[in-house]
Formats: C-alpha cells, structure tokens, sequence
C-alpha cells in the first residue's frame, strides 16, 4: 500500500531513501534546511571513495592505551577535545569497549559487509538514473605502505576484509612506481583493491539525486524537523519549524543530528560527531591515477572535479565548536610529503578547505530499522565514516521496511535497541 513518507535530511541517505520509496509507489516529502548535498552535510565534503572493503571500524584492540595522548596532542590524526570530555565520556566508553577484543572487531566487521558490498555498482544504477554517470569512476583504490612490514603490522585488518571478500594486487616497489609515479618513494608496497570506486562530486552527486526525486514527484520542504505528532501508536505528522507535514510514515536520515529525533521517536541512541575536514587543491601541477590511502596517514586522496581533495582527520568535540583550521593545514602539509610533485607554495584562492560531521554510532554500525515508540518512524542514521558507501543499501532497506517486506540484510545489528 502507498504510503506518504516524510524524510528528514537530504545527505546521501536521505536522497537515496526518496528514490527508492517512489520506486515503490510512495509518496515523498523532504525535508531539508540547507542545499541538499550542500555544505552543512557531511555528504558534500567526505573523501569521495566507495569502498565496500572499508569493513573496518575505528575502535580496535589496545585503543584505549592511546587516549592520553589523543587529549595530549590537539593535532593528532584523532583528537579529543578536553572541554568537551567529560559530554563525550558514555560514547567514548563504548567505543573502546566496541573494539576491545578481534572477536568484537570481526563481528562489526560482517555487520558492515552487506550495506557495502555492492555499493559502487548501485551507485552506477542511481547516478545513470539522476543523469550524472559521469561522477562515478571505478578504477580502484590504492593503499600504500612504506614497506611490506607495515602492512603485515595491520594484519587483523586485513584478514577481516579478505573473510569479508576483498581482494587485492599486491604492488612491489617497481610496480607501485609505475602504476603511480606521483607518488613519493617512501612508500614501497602497495595494495590495489580494484573493486573499491570513488564519487568525483559527492555534493554535485546527492543534489542530482534529490532533483532527480523531485522530478519523480517528491515535493521539497526547505525547513528544519523538529520532532512528531504521535497519536495512539500511529504517526500522524512530522513536526517542523513551520508547522506540521501529515504523513504515515517518516525517515530519520538527518546524519549527525539525528539524535533527538531518534529520542522524540522513543530511542536514547548514542550519537556523536566525529568532525573530520577535507582540502582540494585545485590545479595541483599532478595526476593522481588511483584515489589513495597512506598507512602512515589517516586520510584519503582523490581526484575531484574541483581538484586533489584530501580528506581525513577524527576530531571529537560536538557539533557546536568551531572549526580548528590548522587540522585542514595538516592535510595539506603530509600531502606534500606523500606528493612531492605538489607546488610548495599554493596561493589562497587555490585551496579550499571544509569541516564536517560524520555521523558516529560508537560500535561503528549505523542504526536502521522501525523506532521502538512508533513503528512508523524509520531510523536510518549513523553512518560515520562509510555513509556515502552505504548510502544505496540503506535507502533499499529504508524501502524495503516502510513497504513491510522482509529485508534483504538483517537488521538485528542496526537495531537502536542495542543502545537502550
Ligand atoms: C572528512 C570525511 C571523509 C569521509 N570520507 C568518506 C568516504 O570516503 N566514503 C564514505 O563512504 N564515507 C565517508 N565519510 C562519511 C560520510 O560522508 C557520511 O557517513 C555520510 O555522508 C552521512 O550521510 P547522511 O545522509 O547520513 O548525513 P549528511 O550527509 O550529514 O546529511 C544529513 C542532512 O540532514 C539535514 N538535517 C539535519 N538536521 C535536520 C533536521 N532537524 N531537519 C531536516 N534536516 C536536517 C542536514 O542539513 C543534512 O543535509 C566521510 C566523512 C567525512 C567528514
């Protein structure tokens, strides 16, 4: 039966959500403050790649022996910021416990698996849908190491993305040269995952979407939700700042601000930001074959219509703080080192910098599934650092719930319950 669905947020989850509910018949509203795929989402300024080998959560065993020195140093590849400690402490503590032991890691690890595993292929289906194929690419994705130890020193790592099906090329000294002579010579092995693709305009990309649901039939609300009116179990209306949109159904896919929907909807979900930041160097006087991710740095480069973008960084201080430029500084300066082709003195007007919100649950796992105080509001939130990955299989699965068919992936791992 054809539903009217609310979604709220229109980052890659939401827009992906909105096509695959009016394939199904729906009826679709969004509802959006900013630019869809505009600035404010952390689906504008991610680092591009699509990579269902990205498996991998954040905590690991032994992470917490490194949190004094993510206080220590403010400029460290994750920092936490001292003020905002003691608001971060409950997520913190389940992060570290998320990743305490291999057998925690893995299991994540197989949860994660199937919101990415063919994730370059339905992005393909939905950018040839939205007009704009030529965003995607899939040529792979280059890992690189300063020698074969420092990758068998990663090796849980690894183990888990090949249970998980990735695999990879291995590229000696020589071959890495010549599949990427840009890059520095430090590095001296390398993996090529081929499977993995890349976004050249992720922000370009959802606005083509959302369009293309408008052009579909979805009407757009430039306005901020701000809870629901919930009558006898039932959904009657999402609330906003300018009054009420009646529906049956609603998507809560509002990325780091997902939070107090989620409790409006009868679910205490743990919720953080893990701002990360990127720079695109336009013009940078090189050619990237491959996007690109040191094991000596945590960040991913890649080419982009605008030009090199390099994204990285996990810094943990909420969602009002201001931005810590000298974080994007950094980006920039290991870029030089990893390329040392790029021009050492850029001019201003050549380099653009962005601070954004991941959407972080603390076990690394989004939340989907029907809320626990009204069955009609659907989760589908907390993506953090794989959300534009997964962004396809979660609006199918969004689908898949609001049309009461059995979903292809089971949702158990997702459910916010697992907070309560
Ligand atoms: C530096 C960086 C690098 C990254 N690299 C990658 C990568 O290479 N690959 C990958 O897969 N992922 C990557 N990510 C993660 C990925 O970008 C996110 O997980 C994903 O974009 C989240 O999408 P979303 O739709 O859930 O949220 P968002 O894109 O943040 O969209 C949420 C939208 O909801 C709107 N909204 C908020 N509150 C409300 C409200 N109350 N009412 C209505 N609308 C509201 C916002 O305005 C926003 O437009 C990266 C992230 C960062 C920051």
């Amino acid at each position: 039966m054809a539903s009217h669905v609310v979604i709220i947020g229109s980052g890659i989850v939401g827009a992906a959500s909105a096509l695959e509910l009016l394939r199904d018949g729906h009826r679709v509203t969004i509802v959006e403050p900013g630019e869809p795929g505009g600035e404010q989402a952390a689906s504008y300024g991610n680092g591009t790649l699509l990579n269902p080998s990205s498996v991998i959560p954040m905590s690991s065993p032994g992470l917490w022996k490194k949190v004094p020195g993510y206080l220590a140093d403010p400029l460290g590849p994750l920092t936490i910021r001292w003020s905002y400690l003691p608001r971060l402490l409950p997520w913190l503590w389940r992060f570290l416990k998320a990743g305490s032991t291999a057998d925690k890691v893995a299991a994540t690890a197989r949860a994660l698996q199937p919101l990415l595993a063919e994730s370059p292929a339905l992005h393909r289906r939905l950018a040839e849908e939205a007009g704009v194929p030529e965003l995607m690419s899939r040529h792979g994705v280059l890992f690189v190491f300063p020698t074969r130890a420092d990758f068998e020193a990663d090796s849980l790592s690894w183990r888990l993305r090949r249970e998980n099906g990735t695999t990879w090329l291995e590229l000696d000294d020589d071959e890495l040269r010549q599949r990427e002579p840009a890059l520095d010579r430090r590095y001296r092995f390398g993996l090529l995952v081929e499977e993995n693709g890349q976004c050249r305009d992720p922000g370009a990309y959802v606005a083509a979407l959302v369009r293309h649901a408008v052009d579909q039939g979805a009407k757009m609300r430039r306005t901020r939700a701000t809870g629901f009116r919930i009558e006898a179990g039932r959904l009657r209306a999402v609330t906003t700042a300018q009054g009420d949109i009646g529906c049956d159904k609603a998507v809560i896919a509002a990325g780091a601000r997902s939070r107090d929907l989620a409790a409006a909807a009868g679910d205490r979900v743990s919720l953080e930001t893990e701002r990360g930041y990127h720079v695109v160097i336009k013009d940078p006087g090189i050619e990237l074959r491959y996007p690109m991710m040191p094991s000596d740095g945590k960040m991913a480069f890649a080419m982009t219509r605008e030009g090199l973008r390099v994204g990285g960084q996990v810094e943990l201080a909420g969602l009002e703080a201001a931005a810590n430029w000298k974080r994007a500084e950094i980006l920039l300066k290991f870029a030089r080192t990893a390329y040392p082709g790029l021009p050492a003195d850029l001019p201003p007007e050549r380099v653009k910098v962005w601070m954004g919100h991941r959407p972080s649950t603390p076990d690394g796992l989004p939340c989907i599934g029907p809320a626990i105080g009204c069955a009609d509001i659907i989760h589908a939130f907390g993506h953090g650092h794989v959300g534009l990955t997964a962004g396809p299989k979660t609006g199918k699965l969004v689908a898949e719930i609001v049309g009461g068919r059995t979903p292809s992936v089971d949702l158990r791992p997702y459910a916010a319950s697992r907070f309560a």
